[in-house]
């Protein structure tokens, strides 16, 4: 369908990227709803999809923490993935292929020491 939006009609770059991200929204709206609802093989085809879209269209898929990178499904939080803070980071478990991910938050930590030191100057 993109293909032939790029061959029959000859659209601008930012036109074509601004179809290619509704269309990896919508389906990775999609593929969260299915993960939600048990369906994981549904959910990796959807998120499989909009990960094609973006590479097509040199979008940046927006992955943060939604998508398991390994396995591709959607990861909601108590029903295909698991969420626990550790000392410095953020430990996501995906369910599915029990892979983890894990986001420091050294940054966050450093910034709230700092306001609680600056706290009786500002
Ligand atoms: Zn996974």
């Amino acid at each position: 369908m993109l293909g032939k939006v790029l061959t029959r009609k000859r659209i601008g770059d930012r036109e074509l990227r601004a179809i290619a991200n509704e269309r990896i929204t919508i389906l990775m709206r999609l593929a969260r709803f299915e993960a939600y609802n048990g369906n994981m093989e549904r959910s990796r085809r959807y998120n499989g999809l909009a990960n094609r879209v973006a590479m097509r269209c040199k979008v940046s898929m927006p992955y943060g923490l939604d998508v398991c990178r390994d396995c591709l499904v959607s990861l909601v939080p108590g029903r295909t993935s698991r969420v626990r803070l550790g000392p410095e980071r953020i430990v996501v478990l995906c369910k599915q292929c029990g892979s983890y991910r894990r986001i420091p938050y050294i940054k966050e930590k450093a910034r709230m020491a700092k306001c609680q030191q600056g706290q009786g100057k500002t």
